[in-house]
C-alpha cells in the first residue's frame, strides 16, 4: 500500500523534491518505473481510489484510470520514455466521458511521469457542479432564450433538457407566483431583470408551476448576468435555482403549528415560559411581558422575574421552584403575580424539565394561568353555601319556634285536643285533655279512644262505635262538629263536651288519622240553665208584680172612688154653708182624688199594656195619626198649636195601643212649649228595612242630655206640676207599647232646641198605599 500513496522515496530529480513536486499538482500525475513500481500524487490517488471502489486488486494498478485501450495505449508510450522519448496523447478515462490528454515524459533512467489533463469546459463543470449540489442552472441569452440547462433544472422545472432549451422566460407556460399568491410577471423575473440591469439579484422567492406534479414548487432564484469584455450591456445571465419545497412546506408547517400554539397560549390567558436548566429565564417571554409589564431587563437579570411576585409568596414560590429544578420533579404551585396594572392576579404555575437524550435537562417550560375566575367561582360557591347554610338554620329555628310555639299552644290550649290514627288510637293527646277526663297523657296515648273514653251515651246506654261521629270521620273524611256529646271520666261520671272531628290525609289522599278538638261545656251548660231559671224566675216575678198593680189599681179605685162620691156630696150638699178654709180644703180634697184618679188610670193602663194578647194586624198610621188628633184636639185648640203628619206607611201591631202611644208624643210635644211660643208638632214615617221609623218632632223646650233616658221610667217629671201638668208616667207606657211591638223607642234633643222622638214598629209591606201628605189638623 505504501507504494501507492508515499512518494518519499521517489528519487528527487533536477534538485526538486519530486513528492512536493507531485503534491502540487492539481492534476492526477503518476510516477512509473521500468521496475512496476509506480507513485502517485494525491489527485491521481484519489481517482483511483475512486474508481476502483475499494477493490484492492484495481488499486495496485495505476491503469486502472483507463479504459483498456488507453491503458494499452499509455504502457507503450511509457516503455518509450523509459528510453528517453516522451509523447502527448488524447486518452480515455474510466470515469469521463471527455477525452483528456496525457503527457508522458521521461524522467531520469527507468522513470516516466504521466500527467493527465481533463478537458474542462467551464460552463459544463459548473451545470455538472451545478447537477451535483442538487440546483438548477440555466445560461440564458440577451433574448432571455434558455441556451444551456442542467439536469437539476429539468427535474425541477419538470421540463425535458429539449423543452427547456430554447424557451424564453417570456413564454407563457411559465407559471410563477410570489411567495404571498400574486403573480410574478415574466418581466419582472430575476433573470430578465439582471440583463437589463446588469446586475446580479440574488435568492429572489418565486413559486413556478410544475406541470408533471400539477403543484408548485419553491424556488430561490439568483440570477447574475455576464457580459462580453468591453460590451455594456450582458450578453448572458447565470440563472441558479434551489428548490425549497420540501423546507417551505415545513416552514408552513412549523408556522402553523406555531398558530396553534399561540393562538392556544393566547386564548388560555396562560403565560408559557421557558427557562434553562438551572431555572432561570433563557430568553425573551413575550407571554409573562405582556402579563407583568415587565421588559427584559426585568426579568432576564434582576431577580428573574420574582419582583413580580406578591411579597408573601415570593419566598414560598421560588423556595418550592428551586427545589423543583434540584430534584428534577414537576412543580406546581399557586402564588399571586403583579399584572401590568398593578393588579396581583392569582395563578396556577406548572412547569416540567425537558430532557435530553441522556437524561440531562436541556430546560423548563411551564405555564402560569390565571385562576382568578376559579377563585371568583369558589368564592362565589362558599358565599352561597354560607347563605343557604345560613337560610337552613333560620328555617330551622323558624320551625323550631313554629314547633315550640304548637307545643306551648296544644299544652297552654283550654281546649282537649286528641291526634287519632286512621284505627281510632290516639297517638296524642294535650294536657287540656288528660286534666279534662281525668287520664295521665301517656295513659290516653296508645289507647282506643272510643272504648276508654266513649263508650257510653249521656244515658248510660252503649255507644257502638260504628255510630259514633269520630269513627264516621275517620271513614269518610269529613269534618264533623258535635254540639253536646259526652265523654267519659277516669272517675265514672261524664263530662258534657262539644267537639269538631276534622280529618287528616296522606299523602295518597287516604285518611290516615283525625285531630279532635273537646270543649267541657259543662260550665256554659251549667250557665245556661242558671240563665233560663233567671228569666223564668224574672218573667214569673214580673207578671206578679203586673198582676199586683192591676190589682191594686184595680182595688184602690174602689175605695178613691167612694172618697170622691163623698167629697163630691159634702161640696154639693154644705159648699158655701162652712167657712170659706173648709170650701178651699174640700177643694185640695176633689183635687187629690181627681190625680189620683189619673195616677191610678195611668198605672193600670201600664199594667195592661201587653195582657189580653191580640194578634197584631195591618194598621194604617194615617188612621192612628187622626185618631190622635182628635184626642189632642183641646189642647191644640188651647195652646194656638199645630199639628202636621206624613205617615203613609202601614204597621203590624195593636190598634188599642197604638193610638195612646201617638196621643202621648204628639200630646207632650204641644205641652211642653217655650212661653208666648205656638208649638209646632210634625209626625213623619220612612221604611227601614222590615221597621218603620216614626219621627214626632216639635219646637218645644228640649231635654237637656242627662234626663233624657230618665224620663221613660214612671212617675219621671223634669219639671213642677204648676208649670206643665201631668203624672210621668205617658212615656214610660210609651216605651212599653213600642218594646211589645219588638221596636225601640229613643229621642233626639237639647235644651231649646225642641226634642225628635224615635221609634220604631214592625212595617207591614215594602210598598206603602200612597196617602195624602200634610194632613193639617182642622181645629
Ligand atoms: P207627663 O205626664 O209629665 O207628660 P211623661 O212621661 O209624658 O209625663 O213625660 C215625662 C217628662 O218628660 C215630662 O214631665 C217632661 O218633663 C218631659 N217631656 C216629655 N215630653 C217632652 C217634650 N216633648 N218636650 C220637653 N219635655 C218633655
Amino acid at each position: 500500500m505504501k507504494s501507492l500513496i508515499d512518494v518519499s522515496d521517489a528519487a528527487p530529480f533536477a534538485g526538486v523534491e519530486a513528492a512536493a513536486l507531485l503534491a502540487a499538482l492539481p492534476d492526477p500525475t503518476v510516477v512509473v518505473w521500468a521496475s512496476g513500481r509506480f507513485a502517485l500524487n494525491a489527485a491521481a490517488r484519489e481517482r483511483l481510489e475512486s474508481v476502483s471502489q475499494g477493490e484492492a486488486d484495481a488499486a495496485h494498478n495505476w491503469a486502472a484510470l483507463f479504459v483498456p485501450g488507453t491503458a494499452q495505449q499509455l504502457r507503450d508510450a511509457l516503455a518509450r520514455a523509459f528510453e528517453g522519448a516522451g509523447s502527448r496523447l488524447s486518452i480515455q478515462m474510466v470515469d469521463t466521458v471527455a477525452p483528456a490528454l496525457a503527457t508522458i515524459t521521461p524522467s531520469g533512467p527507468g522513470a516516466a511521469l504521466l500527467h493527465l489533463r481533463e478537458a474542462h469546459d467551464p460552463l459544463e463543470v459548473a451545470l455538472e457542479l451545478m447537477d451535483s449540489l442538487g440546483l438548477g442552472m440555466t445560461v440564458q441569452g440577451a433574448d432571455s432564450a434558455v441556451q444551456h440547462a442542467n439536469a437539476a433544472a429539468s427535474t425541477i422545472l419538470g421540463l425535458s433538457p429539449e423543452q427547456l432549451t430554447g424557451r424564453d422566460v417570456l413564454d407563457p407556460c411559465w407559471r410563477t407566483i410570489h411567495p404571498d399568491g400574486r403573480p410574478f410577471p415574466s418581466e419582472t423575473h430575476p433573470s430578465v431583470q439582471a440583463l437589463r440591469s446588469g446586475q446580479p439579484l440574488l435568492e429572489v422567492p418565486m413559486g413556478v408551476y410544475h406541470p408533471g406534479e400539477q403543484d408548485w414548487r419553491w424556488l430561490l432564484v439568483s440570477a447574475i448576468p455576464r457580459r462580453a469584455p468591453g460590451s455594456r450591456t450582458p450578453e448572458q445571465v447565470t440563472t441558479v435555482f434551489v428548490d425549497v419545497t420540501a423546507q417551505r412546506r415545513i416552514e408552513d408547517e412549523m408556522r402553523r403549528s406555531e398558530q396553534r400554539f399561540r393562538s392556544l397560549v393566547e386564548a388560555t390567558a396562560q403565560i408559557v415560559f421557558t427557562t434553562d436548566a438551572q431555572g432561570v429565564f433563557n430568553g425573551p417571554q413575550p407571554g409573562w411581558e405582556a402579563f407583568t409589564g415587565q421588559g427584559p431587563d426585568d426579568y432576564l437579570d434582576g431577580g428573574g422575574g420574582g419582583q413580580a411576585l406578591h411579597p408573601d409568596d415570593r419566598e414560598r414560590s421560588v423556595g418550592g421552584w428551586l427545589e423543583a429544578v434540584q430534584t428534577l420533579r414537576p412543580y406546581q404551585s399557586e402564588h399571586r403575580l403583579r399584572r401590568a396594572d398593578g393588579q396581583y392576579v392569582p395563578m396556577q404555575v406548572r412547569a416540567v424539565p425537558v430532557l435530553n437524550g441522556d437524561g440531562s435537562v436541556r430546560e423548563w417550560i411551564g405555564t402560569q394561568t390565571d385562576i382568578s375566575a376559579v377563585r371568583e367561582a369558589e368564592e362565589a360557591l362558599r358565599a352561597l353555601n354560607a347563605e343557604l347554610e345560613g337560610r337552613v338554620t333560620a328555617r330551622t329555628q323558624e320551625l323550631a319556634e313554629v314547633t315550640r310555639f304548637s307545643t306551648l299552644l296544644l299544652t297552654a290550649a283550654g281546649e282537649g285536643v286528641f291526634g287519632l290514627d286512621a284505627a281510632g288510637r290516639s297517638t296524642f293527646a294535650n294536657p287540656a285533655a288528660a286534666r279534662m277526663l281525668g287520664y295521665s297523657v301517656e295513659r290516653l296515648i296508645g289507647s282506643q279512644q272510643h272504648d276508654l273514653i266513649h263508650h257510653s251515651h249521656a244515658d248510660g246506654t252503649p255507644y257502638p262505635k260504628e255510630e259514633c261521629p269520630i269513627h264516621q270521620t275517620l271513614r269518610d273524611g269529613q269534618t264533623r262538629r258535635i254540639d253536646h256529646d259526652v265523654l267519659w271520666h277516669a272517675q265514672g261520671h261524664a263530662v258534657d263536651v262539644s267537639s269538631v272531628v276534622t280529618p287528616m290525609f296522606s299523602v295518597s289522599g287516604e285518611v290516615s288519622g283525625a285531630v279532635l278538638m273537646v270543649q267541657d261545656i259543662t260550665e256554659r251548660l251549667r250557665a245556661q240553665t242558671r240563665l233560663e231559671e233567671a228569666i223564668e224566675e224574672l218573667e214569673r216575678s214580673n207578671t206578679d208584680l203586673e198582676q199586683f198593680a192591676y190589682v191594686a189599681s184595680h182595688d184602690l179605685q174602689e175605695p178613691l172612688r167612694t172618697l170622691g162620691s163623698y167629697a163630691e156630696l159634702l161640696e154639693r150638699r154644705y159648699g158655701g154653708q162652712l167657712d170659706e178654709r173648709a170650701d178651699r180644703y174640700l177643694s185640695f180634697m176633689q183635687d187629690a182624688v181627681g190625680r189620683m184618679r189619673s195616677l191610678i188610670q195611668d198605672l193600670l193602663d201600664f199594667s195592661r199594656v201587653g195582657r189580653g194578647e191580640t194578634l197584631p194586624v195591618p194598621v194604617a198610621l194615617d188612621d192612628v195619626m187622626r185618631l190622635a188628633a182628635q184626642n189632642v184636639q183641646a189642647a191644640r185648640a188651647a195652646g194656638d198649636g199645630q199639628l202636621t203628619w206624613e205617615t203613609p206607611h202601614r204597621v203590624l201591631g195593636h190598634a188599642p195601643l197604638l193610638a195612646p202611644l201617638l196621643t202621648n208624643l204628639v200630646s207632650n210635644g204641644l205641652k211642653f212649649t217655650l212661653p208666648g211660643q205656638p208649638a209646632r208638632v210634625y209626625v213623619a214615617s220612612r221604611q227601614e228595612g222590615p221597621w218603620i221609623h216614626v219621627t214626632v218632632q216639635d219646637s218645644g223646650i228640649g231635654i237637656a242630655p242627662e234626663y233624657q233616658e230618665r224620663i221613660f221610667d214612671i212617675f219621671q217629671r223634669l219639671h213642677r206640676r204648676e208649670d206643665y201638668a201631668g203624672n210621668g208616667m205617658g212615656l214610660a207606657i210609651c216605651r212599653k207599647i213600642v218594646e211589645h211591638h219588638g221596636g225601640r223607642l229613643w229621642l233626639e234633643s237639647a235644651p231649646g232646641q225642641g226634642s225628635t222622638f224615635h221609634l220604631t214598629l214592625p212595617a207591614v209591606s215594602p210598598s206603602p198605599a200612597p196617602s195624602p201628605t200634610m194632613t193639617p189638623l182642622q181645629p
